[in-house]
């Protein structure tokens, strides 16, 4: 199944990622791009569209992002690294001419658009320190959500998004304002 070996590599990219590149949380997500050979530009795109990858035989790979005021930096950086996971998953693909990807607010959940997604959560929010200060801000509950989501450089809804993947339980009052 293709589409479970997505999630597998999305996976293991992100693990990757941490123990090479010795990354430190905000993640610096054009240091990763940069040591993949990615070309990262922010644009300002139309509001639908938040971040492209393209991949042309013989050019090195280009990331777009969307750096309108619109998209919040922690937004950005989360489509930054779901970009980047085009890139590495996009080289499972079979010597294509061309490899094209516009992701926007609407784009289709597709496997693979979920295992990008899902090396961004683990490349921007890695499990062991999710973890760690979930468990160290126990004392600190309203404000959970805020310093996690600041910390990780990721926007408050992605904050609340991992931990329910985790299992962690938040309370309804970390809620706080929802920017993505
Ligand atoms: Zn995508």
């Amino acid at each position: 199944m293709a589409g479970v070996h997505f999630i597998d590599d999305a996976e293991r990219f992100a693990h990757r990622a941490w123990e090479s590149l010795k990354l430190e949380p905000p993640v610096d997500v054009s240091k990763v791009a940069k040591r993949l050979g990615i070309e990262l530009y922010k644009e300002e795109f139309v509001p639908e569209v938040d971040g492209l990858y393209l991949l042309i035989p013989g050019a090195p790979p280009v990331v777009a992002v969307n750096c309108s005021y619109l998209k919040p930096p922690g937004r950005q950086r989360f489509t930054t690294a779901h970009e980047i996971a085009h890139h590495l998953l996009g080289q499972r693909i079979k010597s294509p001419a061309r490899i094209f990807f516009i992701d926007s607010v609407k784009t289709s959940k597709t496997l693979l658009e979920r295992a990008c997604d899902r090396f961004a959560a683990l490349l921007l929010m890695p499990e062991d320190l999710v973890r760690k200060w979930f468990e160290e801000l126990s004392a600190n509950p309203e404000n959970r959500i805020a310093i996690m989501s600041e910390r990780f450089g990721v926007s408050p809804w992605a904050m609340r998004v991992r931990l329910r993947e985790l299992g962690l339980p938040y309370r309804s009052w970390d809620r706080g304002k929802i920017i993505r």
